[in-house]
Parts: C-alpha cells; sequence; structure tokens
C-alpha cells in the first residue's frame, strides 16, 4: 500500500521476541533489560493473523526479528505456517547465528529464503568483550552451514564501533572474497542504550577509507536499490555493502514498518509513535477493522526519521524494537 507520501509500504519486520543469548555492548545493557511479560507478548497464531492481514493489504517482505528469533520455542512451526501464507514472496530471518550450527538446515526446511547473521569480529576474545557471552566459532560455522543449507543470500551485518573493531575491516572483505557471502558494514545508531555512545561513531566514508577502497571501484557493480549501497568488486565471490542511516537518510524510499513482540506497529524505527494491535487483536475485533487500524498506521509513517533528537526517539533500546 501507499502512505500519506507516496511511498510504496510492503515491507514488515516481525519481532517475536525481546529475550535474547546474547548482551551487544551497542544493543543491551550486561544486566539485559526488563523482559515483556510472557502474556504481552504476540502468540504465534496472533502474529500469522496480523501477516494475513498485512498481505491483504499489500504487503509481500516479512524479515522475522527480535531479540534473538531463534531462541523463541515453536519458532520453526510458526515460520512453515508463515512462509506458506498467500503473498509472501519473501521470508528471511535475521539472528545473531548462534544457533544456526544447528538450525541453517531447518530454517531452510521451513521456508526461510534468506539470513542476515550479525557478526562484527571474527576473533573470539573481541566477540566476549562485544556480545559479553557465547563463542565466535559457533556463529562462523553457522555461517557456512547457512551456505551449505542453500540460504541465498547470506548476509553479514557488521556494525562498526570505533576503538572496537575497525581494525578487522579488511578481514571481513577478505571474507566477501573468499566466499558469496555479502557483508554489510553499517553505521552505528544512537538507539537506546547507544544514543549516549557517539565518539564510537564511525561514518561510511571513514569506513571505506580503512577498507582501502577506491571511488572507482565502488562504482562498479551496485547490486541493490535499497538503503544498503552493495559493491562488487572484481574477482570477488562475494560482495560488500554500507548500510548509513546516520550520514546519508534514506528516508525518502523507505518501504517498511515493524511489528514489535508486544504487539505494537512501529512506522518509523526512530519514532516513538507507535499502534498497538495487541488489544485489537484479543479483544474480537474483526479482520476487517484490524485491517484499517494496520492502513491507518502505514498511512501515517512519517517523512523522514529524527535520529538526532533524543526526544523523539522513544525508551526502547533495539533488542525490543527488532532492527
Ligand atoms: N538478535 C538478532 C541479531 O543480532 O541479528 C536480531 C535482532 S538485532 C536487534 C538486529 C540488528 O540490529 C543486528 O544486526 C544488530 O547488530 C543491530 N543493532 C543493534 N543495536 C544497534 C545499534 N545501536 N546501531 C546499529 N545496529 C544495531
Ligand atoms: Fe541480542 Fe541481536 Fe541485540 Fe546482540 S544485537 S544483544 S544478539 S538482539
Amino acid at each position: 500500500m501507499l502512505d500519506q507520501f507516496q511511498r510504496k509500504i510492503e515491507y514488515l519486520r516481525i519481532s517475536v521476541t525481546d529475550r535474547c543469548n546474547l548482551r551487544c555492548i551497542y544493543c543491551m545493557p550486561v544486566e539485559g533489560v526488563q523482559w515483556m511479560p510472557h502474556d504481552s507478548i504476540l502468540s504465534f497464531e496472533e502474529i500469522l493473523r496480523l501477516m494475513r492481514i498485512s498481505t491483504q493489504l499489500g504487503f509481500r517482505r516479512f524479515r522475522i526479528t527480535g531479540g534473538e528469533p531463534l531462541v523463541r520455542k515453536g519458532i520453526l512451526d510458526f515460520l512453515r505456517e508463515g512462509a506458506i501464507i498467500p503473498g509472501v514472496e519473501d521470508f528471511m530471518i535475521t539472528t545473531n547465528g548462534l544457533l544456526l550450527p544447528k538450525m541453517a538446515f531447518d530454517l531452510k526446511a521451513a521456508g526461510v529464503q534468506r539470513v542476515n547473521i550479525s557478526l562484527d569480529t571474527m576473533d573470539s576474545e573481541r566477540f566476549r568483550a562485544i556480545t559479553r557471552v557465547g563463542e565466535v566459532s559457533s556463529v562462523i560455522q553457522g555461517v557456512f552451514r547457512s551456505l551449505e543449507a542453500g540460504l541465498d543470500p547470506v548476509k553479514i551485518n557488521v556494525v562498526v564501533v570505533r576503538g572496537v573493531n575497525t581494525d578487522e575491516l579488511p578481514n571481513f572483505l577478505k571474507l566477501a572474497k573468499q566466499y558469496p557471502l555479502h557483508v554489510r558494514f553499517i553505521e552505528l545508531m544512537p538507539i537506546g542504550i547507544s544514543s549516549k555512545q557517539r565518539a564510537d561513531f564511525v561514518p561510511i566514508q571513514e569506513m571505506k577509507e580503512l577498507l582501502g577502497l577506491k571511488e572507482n571501484i565502488l562504482t562498479q557493480g551496485i547490486l541493490g536499490g535499497g538503503p544498503a549501497e552493495y559493491v562488487q568488486p572484481r574477482g570477488f565471490k562475494g560482495s560488500i555493502g554500507f548500510i548509513s542511516a546516520m550520514s546519508r537518510h534514506f528516508c525518502d524510499t523507505c518501504n517498511r514498518v515493524r511489528l514489535t513482540a508486544d504487539g505494537k506497529l512501529r512506522p518509523c524505527l526512530h519514532s516513538k509513535n507507535e499502534v498497538s494491535l495487541r488489544d485489537a487483536l484479543r479483544n474480537g475485533t474483526s479482520d476487517e477493522i484490524l485491517r484499517d487500524l494496520f492502513a491507518q498506521a502505514v498511512w501515517h509513517k512519517p517523512a523522514k526519521h529524527h535520529m538526532n533528537d533524543e526526544a523523539l526517539q522513544g525508551q526502547r533500546v533495539m533488542s525490543q524494537i527488532g532492527g
């Protein structure tokens, strides 16, 4: 469907849980956050109903995220049902990868087409420093299991944080050269606990310099039209990309809205304006009225984000929104 600014909105990111088996420094405090009470989290049946309603409004692309989506009990059954909803054309998941060694083939069998894996470092000590728990070897194994399982493409999301992993960018470049992996370097966003860490922010331009990429290489083979700028340098099996929410707005072409685990439709990642669908879902509201509520929230999607204005962002941390 179109919003009031004539943008075609067809992409729904669904957070199925706020729980996570990691505690990444830029995402969650070490002690975790106050978890949402179980009964406030949408059941899978409720999420599937909203997916069906959204397809009637023209939504075609769905990304399952969290917290960590693979820790939620029953996730594979949910994915199996979501994948076959008429109108679902693109069905993907974002994960920290820890559980992929045992789940990659199951995801593929359930109908998930592609996977984004968050991996900011390939060094085990540094991984611990960033995620506070977990073994990087499991994530790396998960990356290769995903390739073997035929999830395609497998994308690696690298959040670049000054003084934490800036020196590792060339290693990720090598990874994209050797394997058919799409490595995307992401600017740190000032959300939740990261809102006070702006000294850590590395702009895309600086990342390109750290990678030693020349602009003339960058203009070869741009692969995508979305928020990521993709490049496939000659001789690479994979590609690299840059996602800049801060130094380059992509609000004009934004095509997505988000559903939080507690049933709020969030038209912009960076705006605290949310519409609760949970109560409507639970008090016998018809599909027709739910569809209207959904459509109204999408229609009122803001023209652009106000990420630099903390008062407008709201209190959620990234793990509660889903990235
Ligand atoms: N747990 C899953 C994972 O880590 O992939 C899915 C949820 S996580 C919130 C989604 C993405 O948001 C991850 O790639 C993570 O690196 C990214 N993220 C979290 N906090 C961020 C921040 N402040 N700035 C940029 N990206 C962030
Ligand atoms: Fe968990 Fe993902 Fe947040 Fe890391 S980025 S704490 S893995 S939700």
